[in-house]
């Protein structure tokens, strides 16, 4: 690096900098020809009933299977293909796959349940996001209640309008919307209620610490009120523990979601969940 700063062309650059700036494109051009390559796998993480009984929904979580690093997770490629606009057509990929895994489940004859895609704000922003789920799940014969979306409680604040008329199509469309990550973004409470989604999934940062103390629980069930008092179906999110479990029981939170129950799993561990479709600990309350 040294050497390099003396013959003048590099000079402005940091050698750190410039490295990075190098790791940078290369990781980008990678991310390009993964999504071409097909090395993006999903992974899915069931989401249950509040009893914790039955499977409801499988969300799709994205991972990249890279040729030297192994499997990537998310934070490692996701913020990078925010900032590249890559997005988009990685967005349209993890479409296609979740279509093409369910109708795979179907004809082997599994029980059929909903698949959730996260979608971000560039896809809404494009103004043929309502189109790509349509398509996809046209070529697969599926119903298009078999898909649901997810959007970023940061996401919906954008206001552009052909995210808003995006968010309509896709729910004229009988797709299900859910805020993610509810609680941790910056949407008004009048947004919500404009935005009309079908359901709300409250950050693990809430159901995390609904249990260290009045202050946190009365946080968790105002929040759970406020969704149900505007027509809301509730997931909670990042549910670890059994205490967790039972207090979000107590509550008539719809649905759950966390390690506690399941954590994401390849497409052929996902299949043998949903095989038995009814779960775990839970089982033993059946009656
Ligand atoms: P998310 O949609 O909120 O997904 C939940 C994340 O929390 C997942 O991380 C999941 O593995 C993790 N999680 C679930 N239960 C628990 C728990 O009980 N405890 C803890 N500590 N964590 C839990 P993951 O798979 O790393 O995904 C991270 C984020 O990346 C997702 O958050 C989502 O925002 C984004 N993402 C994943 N796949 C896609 C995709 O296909 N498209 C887009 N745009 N974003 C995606
Ligand atoms: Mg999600
Ligand atoms: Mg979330
Ligand atoms: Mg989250």
């Amino acid at each position: 690096a040294a050497k390099a700063q003396q013959k003048g062309t590099y000079r402005f650059f940091e050698p750190s900098l410039e490295r990075r700036l190098v790791a940078r494109l290369t990781r980008e051009a990678e991310l390009k020809i993964a999504i071409a390559r097909g090395e993006l796998v999903l992974h899915y993480q069931p989401r249950v009933s509040g009893d914790a009984v039955e499977i409801t929904s499988m969300e799709a979580l994205v991972r990249w299977m890279h040729p030297v690093q192994g499997l990537m997770q998310p934070n490692e490629f996701i913020p990078l293909a925010e900032r590249t606009g890559l997005i988009v057509a990685l967005g349209e990929q993890v479409i296609r796959m979740a279509c093409e895994q369910l109708a795979l489940w179907k004809q082997q004859g599994l029980p059929v349940v909903p698949i959730s895609v996260n979608v971000s704000a560039q896809q809404l922003d494009t103004g043929t996001l309502s189109a790509a789920l349509t398509d996809a799940l046209r070529e697969h014969a599926l119903d298009t209640g078999l898909v649901e979306v997810e959007v970023t409680e940061s996401a919906t604040v954008t206001e552009s309008g052909a995210a808003r008329g995006e968010l309509a199509a896709i729910q004229a469309a009988g797709i299900k919307l859910y805020v993610d990550d509810f609680g941790t973004g910056y949407s008004s409470l009048a947004q919500l209620k404009r935005l009309d989604m079908d359901g709300l999934k409250i950050d693990r940062a809430f159901t995390s610490q609904m249990l260290n103390g009045p202050d946190d629980a009365a946080l968790f069930a105002a929040i759970l009120a406020m969704a149900h008092a505007l027509r809301m179906k509730v997931v909670a999110e990042g549910v670890e523990t059994a205490e967790q479990l039972a207090a979000l029981r107590s509550m008539a939170c719809e649905e759950v979601q966390g390690y506690y129950i399941s954590r994401p799993v390849p497409a052929h561990e996902a299949a043998a969940l949903l095989k038995r479709r009814f779960l775990l600990p839970a089982q033993e309350n059946r009656h």
